[in-house]
């Protein structure tokens, strides 16, 4: 059977252009970047032009680029590095529903002193502009707000809400994981002072990521060590890393305009064949203003993790929400803070397409999943208790 994968958020395949970018930087171009001889100063070339490339696909200065292990380091370098650099207050303001990198961060500094604030979102996921600037106070020295959510797909209006950040003179980060080389993504448009991205997101390697950092943004070294990254992350870079993620950035500068469009067709044939087909199921998250590549529903009656298990038999991968939470079984807190009830979060399913999705995958999963739904709620203690 031929597995049919829908978990793009999760991860994304390595484009094969980024493989044969890396591949020379295991065993050829080996040398250290820090070394001054020839095979070292390849290997700082490398990590040059890669910077280059990651700037240029979010509208950066290659000098603003710091070369991180992935998003969640990202997400920690920009809200301990905010944090502890800063001369006074001591208040942090972000949403409810963030991912565990920024929220997890973010109860480590509660335990050392810091207060933050959780915005609530609408039934859509929306965080509300108006509700930010009340909370902003005196004390408050940075704002977090994701540009997409993993779960639900929905886009913030970074833009505005950044903007008042600004009028506040408060420092504004976004994890911007799900977005970069998903969806047009500039720095300067949205106006925000750190981003984080992560390449196993956009067709690179695992590992490696960025955290965009606006010139003279005050932050204190994530990583004590060598004077890597500028004094800014210490370590051996990872170059082999750093070279597939510069790739994975100029392949994305190209494509995604045209990638989003094509997954934006395909996402409203799920929705619509979903909705359409299955009684007492839902979209979560924004019907507009949500990723091209993202569909969540809510089925009720049914448990995400049976609809998945069954899916699976049938060679569709799919997920109910956060690849991290998963396997935890708790209810999504992005659900719950959308306002779902508890039984409404646990029947959830996350499909999320790219660039090697078909127009008969899409078709596959509206001819299994009617009959699988029909199956579970006929076990259903759900259902029946409503009988
Ligand atoms: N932020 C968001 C929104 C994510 O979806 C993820 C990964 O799922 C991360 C951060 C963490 O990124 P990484 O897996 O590169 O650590």
């Amino acid at each position: 059977m031929k597995r049919i994968y829908l978990d793009y958020a999760a991860t994304t395949p390595v484009h094969d252009e980024v493989v044969q970018a890396m591949t020379p930087h295991w065993s050829e171009h080996f040398g250290n970047p820090s070394s001054i001889y020839s095979y070292g100063q390849e290997a700082k070339g490398t990590i040059e032009d890669a910077r280059e490339k990651v700037a240029e696909l979010i509208g950066a200065s290659p000098e603003e680029i710091v070369f991180t292990s992935g998003g969640t380091e990202a997400d920690n370098f920009a809200i301990k590095g905010t944090a502890f650099a800063a001369k006074k207050g001591k208040h942090i303001i972000t949403s409810g529903i963030e991912h565990h990198a920024i929220h997890e961060t973010c109860s480590f500094l509660e335990r050392h002193g810091f207060e933050v604030t959780y915005l609530p979102v609408d039934g859509h996921g929306l965080v509300d502009a108006n509700a930010l600037g009340e909370a902003i106070t005196k004390e408050t020295i940075l704002v977090s707000v994701m540009h997409a959510n993993n779960e639900v797909g929905t886009v913030q209006p970074i833009a505005a809400l950044a903007a008042i950040a600004r009028e506040a003179g408060v420092y504004f980060h976004s994890d911007a994981v799900q977005t970069v080389g998903h969806i047009p993504t500039d720095v300067n448009e949205l106006g925000v002072d750190l981003l984080s991205i992560s390449a196993h997101k956009l067709y690179g390697p695992k590992g490696v990521g960025a955290l965009y950092v606006r010139k003279g943004t005050r932050l204190v070294p994530f990583m004590h060590g060598g004077g890597q990254e500028r004094n800014r992350r210490g370590g051996t870079e990872n170059v082999p890393g750093i070279a597939g993620f510069g790739k994975a950035a100029e392949i994305a500068a190209k494509e995604t305009p045209e990638e989003a469009e094509r997954l934006t067709v395909f996402r409203q044939r799920l929705i619509e064949g979903i909705l359409g087909t299955i009684d007492d199921s839902r979209l979560n998250g924004h019907p507009e203003q949500r990723l091209p590549n993202n569909v969540n529903v809510s089925i009720d009656y049914v448990e995400g993790e049976s609809m998945l298990l069954n899916l699976d038999l049938e060679g569709i991968c799919a997920s109910t929400g956060s690849a991290c939470s998963s396997a935890s079984l708790e209810a999504s807190h992005v659900l719950l803070a959308m306002g779902l009830a508890h039984e409404q979060a646990h029947a959830s399913l996350r499909f999320t397409m790219g660039k090697w999705t078909e127009a008969e995958h899409v078709d596959r999963v509206l001819e299994v999943l009617p009959p699988i739904v029909t199956r579970l709620r006929a076990m259903s203690p759900l259902l029946k208790s409503r009988q």
